[in-house]
């Protein structure tokens, strides 16, 4: 039985045929939460956008193959100029193709709409499947071309999609992959109809251009922890130690391939050494912070289509922060908190009440902050009356990270990692109250992005609940950094 191939099953084939065996063979083997539903959400919303780039269209419903391909034929013979996810088949091939022009005599040109930035190789592949439909179907592909977000767009009024999306010619390339579709097809083909599960090993393929949801499955005989474990390693040298037979742990502890502080993982982990500290390096450290001490966390949103005036694609855009302070040796933890409401730009109010809440020449901590640094110099880029307090702020940030990025403090619950997710219930390991899985809702960054997108559509009783886990999520971010930083305070 010949196995029916769309664009994307073409894809996942020609990135690892075992990902299609699998999938077919073994569906249940899939770890889904490999799949973003933000990122998918954007890609439906910028396609939506794209199928007006050239005018008027008309889109095919969404639903059955066979329905759609029916609608698209009806379409192209009422010589409909522009149509959206235009539907073909033939000979057990499938594609919709994102925006179709349809010049008449057969002659058509498509554009592939991607939410991405920039090109991945793999689009190529997508774009020269579909022009073999076509071509199958006696079409002339006069060009096709991919359609992607520029980040040089900058919003100004309303929004214009002539220039948040850029167009690129492809057509030479995908005239060139022509023969090694025909090939791929056959290969992934014959590949499918392997009875018993295909041997392949795992490799880079594994990861680009896209992370495979069967790796758990295609290492389960590796032992427990091992290479692929070891945190902050580049993916190319774990492959070269797994292709040299070097997995476990115990076999790591044997060469010298990585940096001094993933070893201090691998050692922890084999000898389950006590905690190390460095006291001296820590003490040091800790004389950079001083009174009064302001704890500062951002959450920030990264829509694909700018939503406001001067603002590109994916800007981070901040629309929330918790801080806690304290004020001299010994005194009260206080708290204080920004959290916009959705449908406007969030970034003027929060600006005015940082400014607000944070004096001059204070010392804030961030928890790697890099991310919040950024985030101020954007703000007094954009409000140049507010940029000397901003930058007053930014230049007196100390990053409370550090002691944990330099191993200075390091346990092996810590699993080689220095992300606060994991250093804080290594170090308050019977806490319920620090425990982001306490949480409702909302238990990191990426759900807070999602939950503040989500609330602009909300109803009022809704928005509350959803502002409130916002509230206890970002606050738990400042009273962890508190809590640390106390711990700190302790050696
Ligand atoms: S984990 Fe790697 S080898 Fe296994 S199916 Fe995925 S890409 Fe293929």
């Amino acid at each position: 039985m010949t196995y029916n191939l769309s664009k994307s099953r073409y894809c996942s084939g020609v990135q690892c045929p075992k990902m299609l065996w699998l999938k077919n063979n073994m569906p249940e083997e899939f770890d889904n939460s490999v799949i973003n539903d933000a990122v998918m959400a954007t890609g439906n919303e910028v396609g939506d956008l794209a199928m007006g780039l050239f005018g008027e269209y008309v889109e095919v419903p969404f639903g059955d193959p066979k329905g759609m391909i029916e609608k698209t034929k009806e379409l192209i013979e009422a010589n409909t100029p522009i149509i959206a996810e235009a539907s073909f088949s033939v000979d057990g091939l499938f594609c919709s193709v994102d925006i179709l022009k349809n010049l008449g005599d057969k002659t058509v040109e498509l554009y592939e709409v991607k939410s991405s930035t920039e090109i991945k190789e793999i689009y190529y592949q997508d774009a020269s499947f579909q022009c073999h439909v076509l071509s199958k179907l006696g079409y002339k592909v006069r060009s096709c071309a991919i359609v992607h977000i520029n980040t040089q767009y900058v919003r100004h009024g309303d929004l214009d999609i002539n220039e948040l999306f850029t167009v690129k010619d492809i057509t030479a390339d995908a005239a060139m992959l022509q023969p090694d579709v025909s090939d791929n097809i056959d290969s992934i083909r014959e590949y499918m109809l392997q009875p018993e599960e295909p041997p392949d090993d795992i490799g880079e393929h594994c990861f680009t251009p896209y992370f495979c949801g069967f790796f758990g499955y295609c290492t389960k005989h590796l032992p427990t922890p091992n290479v692929f474990d070891v945190a902050g390693a580049r993916t190319s040298t774990k492959l070269k130690c797994y292709n040299k037979g070097i997995i476990s742990f115990e076999d790591l502890n044997t060469c010298d391939v990585f940096s001094s502080s993933q070893y201090k993982q691998i050692e922890h982990e084999l000898f389950g050494y006590p905690p190390y500290i460095d006291m001296e390096s820590i003490r040091g450290f800790m004389k950079n912070l001083s009174y009064p001490l302001y704890f500062l966390d951002f959450e920030s949103f990264q829509p694909a289509i700018p939503l406001f005036d001067n603002s590109r694609p994916y800007e981070q855009i901040v629309f929330q922060y918790s801080l806690h302070y304290v004020e001299h040796e010994g005194g009260e933890l206080k708290h204080t908190e920004f959290l916009a409401y959705p449908g406007s730009d969030p970034r003027r109010a929060l600006a005015e009440q940082l400014c607000a809440d944070i004096p001059l020449n204070v010392c804030t901590t961030a928890y790697n902050m890099g991310f919040e640094k950024g985030r101020i110099r954007g703000l007094a880029e954009l409000y140049p009356d507010l940029r000397d307090h901003l930058m007053n702020i930014h230049d007196h940030i100390q990053d409370l990270m550090i002691p944990f990025q330099k191993k200075w403090y390091y346990c092996r619950a810590m699993q080689g990692s220095h992300s606060i997710k994991y250093v804080l219930p290594a170090l308050f390991p019977e806490d319920p109250a620090l425990d982001y899985h306490n949480l409702d809702g909302v238990h990191n960054g990426g759900e807070a992005s999602e939950m503040f997108a989500k609330m602009a559509t909300m109803q009022p009783e809704e928005l509350e609940t959803a502002r409130g886990q916002l509230l206890k999520y970002c606050g738990l971010d400042t009273f962890a950094m508190v809590k640390i930083w106390e711990k700190l305070k302790e050696i």
